[in-house]
C-alpha cells in the first residue's frame, strides 16, 4: 500500500499557488515514488536482489567511458557457482534458489560500496569495481571466494552444505581499446582458467606485467591512440 505523501514530500515540489491543498500535490508526490520503485525493479535481478544483467551492461559501457576518459581503472570479478548442476541434482531447485540468494549476500558482505554487485545469469555473478586496479581487485575476490568457502548454507535439520565459486578477475584500463564483450571475454578467460585448475580458485593475468597507472601521462595516452583533439 502506498504511503501518504508526507509533509517533507511536498515540501521539496513548488506549488505554483503555494497552497498545500493543491490537488496535484498527492498525485506528483506518489508518482514520484512509483517511478522510482519501478526504476528499482527495472535494474534488479528478483531472486537474488543483486543488479541484473541489463544493468550490468549499461554500468560496465558507462564506467569503461569513464576510464577511457580518466586515468582510473576499472576491474571486473566474474563468478561461476561449482558444480551447481550435481547441487540441484541432489538438493532440489529450490534449495539452488535458496544457495544463489545466499552467494549473492555473501558477494554483497566482502564488496566495498562503491561495487556494482550484479547476477550475469543462472549461476553466475559479476561485480564491477570502479577505480580499481586489478591488485585491488585481486584482494576483493579472494575475500569473496574465502567467505563462500567457509559459509556453507544452513537448512533446517540437516549438516550445512559447502558451496564453492571459481573466479575470473581482470581491468579495463586508459590503455585498453576493447569493446565491453572483449572485456568480458577477457575475465571469462581466467574464470575458465580457474574451472581447468581445478575450482575454488581466483585467475588472474600476470601481476609482473603490470605497469604503474599512475605513470602513464595524458601525452602518452595521446601518442599511443592518437586522441589529439579527439576529446569531445
Ligand atoms: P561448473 O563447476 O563447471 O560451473 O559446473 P556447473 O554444474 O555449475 O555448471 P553447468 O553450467 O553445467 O550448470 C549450471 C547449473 O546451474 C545448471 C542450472 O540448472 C543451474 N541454474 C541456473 N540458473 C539457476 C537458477 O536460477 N536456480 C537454480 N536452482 N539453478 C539454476
Ligand atoms: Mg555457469
Ligand atoms: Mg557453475
Amino acid at each position: 500500500m502506498t504511503e501518504p505523501a508526507s509533509t517533507s514530500d511536498k515540501k521539496s515540489l513548488l506549488c505554483k499557488r503555494s497552497n498545500d491543498t493543491c490537488q496535484f500535490l498527492n498525485e506528483i508526490v506518489e508518482l514520484r515514488k512509483e517511478v522510482s520503485s519501478l526504476t528499482e525493479l527495472v535494474r534488479t535481478d528478483a531472486l537474488t536482489g543483486l543488479y541484473n544483467f541489463r544493468f550490468f551492461n549499461e554500468t560496465l559501457a558507462l564506467e569503461m567511458e569513464r576510464t577511457r576518459r580518466g586515468t582510473q581503472p576499472l576491474s571486473m570479478i566474474l563468478l561461476d557457482i561449482d558444480h551447481f548442476k550435481k547441487f540441484n541434482d541432489k538438493w532440489g531447485h529450490e534449495l539452488g534458489n535458496h544457495a544463489l540468494i545466499h552467494i549473492a549476500r555473501l558477494i554483497k558482505v566482502a564488496i566495498r560500496k562503491l561495487d556494482f554487485p550484479c547476477r550475469f545469469g543462472g549461476e553466475e555473478f559479476v561485480v564491477l569495481l570502479p577505480n580499481t586496479d586489478l591488485r585491488q581487485a585481486l584482494s576483493v575476490a579472494e575475500r569473496v571466494r574465502e567467505l563462500i568457502e567457509t559459509s556453507p548454507l544452513s537448512v533446517d535439520g540437516q549438516a550445512p552444505i559447502s558451496i564453492t565459486a571459481s573466479i575470473g578477475v581482470d581491468q579495463f584500463t586508459s590503455a585498453h581499446t576493447e569493446s565491453c564483450e572483449s572485456f568480458i571475454r577477457r575475465v571469462d578467460a581466467w574464470l575458465y582458467r580457474s574451472k581447468d585448475s581445478g575450482r575454488n580458485l581466483v585467475s588472474y593475468p600476470d601481476l609482473r606485467g603490470l605497469r604503474k597507472l599512475d605513470s602513464v601521462t595524458q601525452e602518452e595516452k595521446n601518442a599511443l591512440f592518437g586522441a589529439v583533439g579527439n576529446e569531445d
